[in-house]
């Protein structure tokens, strides 16, 4: 056990959603989930879509509620402060969506956007008085001064992540949430924009909590990776011994998985038998025992297996050992 604060600790975090008729249908987002960030670390968060990744990261920045378990910052629970106590808290922690065209008011101009958290946390009293700073933090996203009067739609998707980047970072925040930041642009401009977060990063000591199904991805961004599957936590670990030693089934096929031809989609074609169960309907025991090629009835099926191990560990009775092939 490490003696230092980490900056975002999760313990035994769970959220159900309510949804349906008469709101029976229950839905386990994501269950028990432990994690500790460190300052100017990178966390990576990887699964397939429906895994809980999304709702892990409104969880840590109490965008949404936990239904049990404690998020803490800096050793403090999050979760019963008040509105204004959390405000200081917010300037701290930020967040990048997947969509860029759905995350920037495309009513509001590129000066307007990004001055928006500044005026609001009373760092500028209005957007004309934010202006400089608007102009420095465009600068250090690669944007020039002549976007500031334009609006989102005369912007590419890679261009408009920029500006939902510079909006992120205007209050220097300690870490950000970047869930699937690039998963909506194209192949060329992801290289970009991912060179442009380890820019910041490293001229910030920012931490991130990087979201995303592509484990190729997570690898190259993470020092730290955590594999989800219908919201448990299945494997985790140093980057290297995940992705060069994976000991989940489940990891093995994430790294094994192929890009979709349909670019439209954007999505990894994982190689195993039948679709992602939904979280609302999550089978027994290990829910990944039946897509899973070393499952043992009357085992995997009948109990969960406990997340085992320090550094390494993994959610598995029949894990991988580091000779078998992969
Ligand atoms: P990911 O980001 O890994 O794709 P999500 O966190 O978005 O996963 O979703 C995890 C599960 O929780 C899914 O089954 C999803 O349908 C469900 N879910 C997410 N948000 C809500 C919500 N607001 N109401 C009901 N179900 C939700
Ligand atoms: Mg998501």
């Amino acid at each position: 056990m490490s003696t230092t604060t980490p900056l975002l600790e999760l313990k035994s975090v769970t959220k159900s959603f309510s949804s349906g008729l008469f709101r029976r249908t229950e839905t386990l987002a994501v269950r028990g989930v432990s994690l500790r960030l460190e300052r100017a670390e990178t966390l990576g968060i990887v699964g397939e879509s429906g895994s809980g990744k999304s709702t892990l990261g409104r969880l840590a920045l109490r965008l949404l509620p936990v239904t049990s378990g404690e998020v803490l910052v800096d050793g403090r629970a999050i979760h019963d402060l008040s509105e204004s106590e959390l405000r200081p808290l917010r300037r701290r922690m930020q967040i990048v969506f997947q969509d860029p065209y759905a995350s920037l008011n495309p009513y509001h101009s590129v000066k307007r956007i990004v001055a928006e958290p500044l005026v609001v946390h009373g760092v500028a009293k209005n957007d004309r008085a934010a202006e400089p700073r608007v102009r420095e933090l465009l600068a250090q996203v690669g944007l020039g001064a002549d976007t500031l009067e334009r609006f989102p739609s005369a912007f590419s998707g890679g261009q408009r992540q920029r500006i939902a980047i510079a909006r992120a970072i205007a209050l220097e925040p300690e870490l950000l949430v970047l869930d699937e930041p690039t998963s909506a642009l194209d192949v060329s401009i992801q290289a970009q924009v991912v060179a442009l977060l380890e820019e910041l990063q490293r001229a910030r000591g920012l931490s991130y909590l990087f979201i995303s199904h592509d484990l190729a991805l997570v690898e190259h961004m993470a020092a730290r990776i955590a594999v989800m599957y219908l919201g448990r936590i299945v494997e985790v670990g140093p980057r290297d011994a995940v992705a060069l030693h994976p000991k989940h089934p489940y990891t093995r096929a994430l790294l094994a998985a192929v890009p979709e031809i349909n670019q439209e989609k954007r999505r990894l074609r994982v190689l195993l038998p039948g679709e992602i169960p939904s979280a609302s309907n999550a089978p027994s025991g290990c829910a990944f025992h039946p897509r899973c090629d070393r499952a043992q009835l009357g085992v995997c099926d009948a109990q969960e297996p406990p997340l085992a191990g320090d550094a390494h560990a993994v959610r598995c009775f029949f894990p991988l050992a580091s000779t078998d092939p992969s």
